[in-house]
């Protein structure tokens, strides 16, 4: 059995550029009509160290509006994780221009206190804007997917009462962080970790429910549609400048490769390629129908401009008669599965 879960990654660009208006509300509420119209839902990924920072310095009027919104997905079942983008904490603003602190870029290298200070840190401003002392999201994706070293965060995380990760995507490779999850390729549809996300362990603390990937000739990845997304983002490198020559070089090094994992992400695919990654699991699905296959599927309220796409590939899902869901509604299922 086949369930898809949209999730979507909801933040400005990753080194302070853009608007909450243009890059988070707005494409937030009109994917949520989509969604409310076919009788949806879908996880919202909310990015809350640059909203607290912007909150904080007042530095954008729309800031009331999202956190209206945020209320207004719990209040409608849009389940909320968390995302946290940790070089936001430390960053200071002048002359119109965030400064983000680079040194916090990637969450698992940092001390353990400090991870726990800013997962608590983030947890309660979640809670402030719900007005819920109580309320712990069951899920976490960490910025620029980075779960590696693994150890100290998927320890503050089940500490902190959240169960789900979904960080990882199957193949992926990053030199510059060195990350590499080529050997989840090797794992199933979900499994549960405690030291690295790429080791099933029957005891783990966390339940890992990776972004689907498919592995293809990295040629294909150049897309007019990728491409033009990725060019709209292309100034976001780490230091808000252009892109160093080192920065280069590790991006060249990631994409040297044969096969490269494409995510199902749909803002960026093409409905051909969507409908054509799902016809393969699918196939699958028919060989063998009693696995619990569950689908996460990503996307960015920053890259989110094609719309009829998502409507098309809900109206594709109705056809095939595979549930849209979220992790809430399959976490139990997982858990049951003895994963
Ligand atoms: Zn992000």
């Amino acid at each position: 059995m086949i369930e898809c879960i949209f999730t979507i990654d909801y933040e400005i660009y990753g080194n302070g550029y853009g608007s909450l208006g243009e890059l988070v509300y707005e494409p937030a509420e009109r994917l949520k009509a989509i969604f409310s119209k076919w009788n949806a839902r879908f996880v919202t990924f909310v990015e809350v160290a640059e909203l607290e920072m912007i909150e904080a310095k007042g530095t954008d009027s729309d800031i009331d509006l999202v956190k209206d919104q945020i209320q207004k997905f719990f209040k409608e079942g849009f389940e909320l994780g968390l995302h946290l983008h940790p070089q936001w904490y430390n960053a200071g603003y002048e002359n119109s221009k965030w400064h983000l602190d680079y040194s916090e870029y990637n969450l698992c290298t940092l001390p353990e206190e400090r991870i726990a200070q800013i997962v608590e840190r983030s947890i309660a401003y979640l809670r402030n804007i719900l007005g819920e002392s109580d309320f712990t999201p069951l899920s976490f994706r960490a910025g620029n997917w980075l779960f590696q070293p693994t150890q100290s965060l998927a320890n503050v995380l089940s500490e902190q009462g959240i169960k789900v990760d979904s960080s990882v995507f199957k193949g992926g490779m990053q030199h510059q962080h060195k990350l590499d999850y080529r050997p989840a390729l090797r794992n199933g549809y979900y499994w549960r970790f405690s030291t690295d996300t790429n080791v099933p362990d029957s005891k783990g603390i966390l339940l890992e429910l990776p972004i689907h990937t498919q592995m293809i000739p990295a040629w294909k990845m150049l897309t007019a549609k990728r491409v033009n997304i990725q060019r709209k983002g292309s100034f976001t490198t780490q230091n808000g400048k252009t892109r160093t020559g080192q920065n280069k070089l590790y991006r060249l090094m990631d994409f040297m490769r044969l096969q490269y994992p494409l995510k199902l992400d749909f803002c960026r695919m093409t409905i051909n390629e969507l409908t054509c990654m799902m016809d393969i699991i699918i196939r699958a699905d028919h060989e063998n129908p009693t696995s619990f296959r569950p689908i996460i599927a990503i996307g960015h309220t920053k890259d989110l401009v094609d719309f009829e796409t998502v409507e098309s590939f809900l109206s594709y899902l109705e056809q095939k008669r595979i549930a849209v869901s979220t992790f809430e509604g399959i976490y139990d299922k997982c858990v049951n599965a003895h994963c």
